[in-house]
């Protein structure tokens, strides 16, 4: 009530899969991006899953990841651990 058509964090987190990979309609891509710019756990895990894809795409290209990027998503994991 009152939330004025934003998107709820279930939602959100669904479509972040697509938002990171650039796949997201325009409109869908606003609206995420509101709820992030409001919602702290849901922008974690966007930021998480972007490294993840960033990660992802380094490996396949057989690059190597800079040492503190690394470091950094294996702390993001540690701490987004159940
Ligand atoms: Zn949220």
């Amino acid at each position: 009530m009152g939330e004025k058509g934003d998107m709820g964090c279930d939602e959100t987190l669904r479509e972040v899969e697509r938002y990171v990979d650039g796949e997201c309609l325009r409109e869908l891509t606003v609206q995420v991006e509101a709820h992030l710019a409001g919602c702290t756990d849901c922008n974690d895990h966007a930021e998480f899953k972007k490294h993840m894809k960033l990660l992802i795409a380094t490996k396949c290209r057989g690059e190597v990841l800079p040492e503190g990027l690394a470091e950094r998503i294996r702390e993001r994991i540690r701490t987004a651990s159940p």
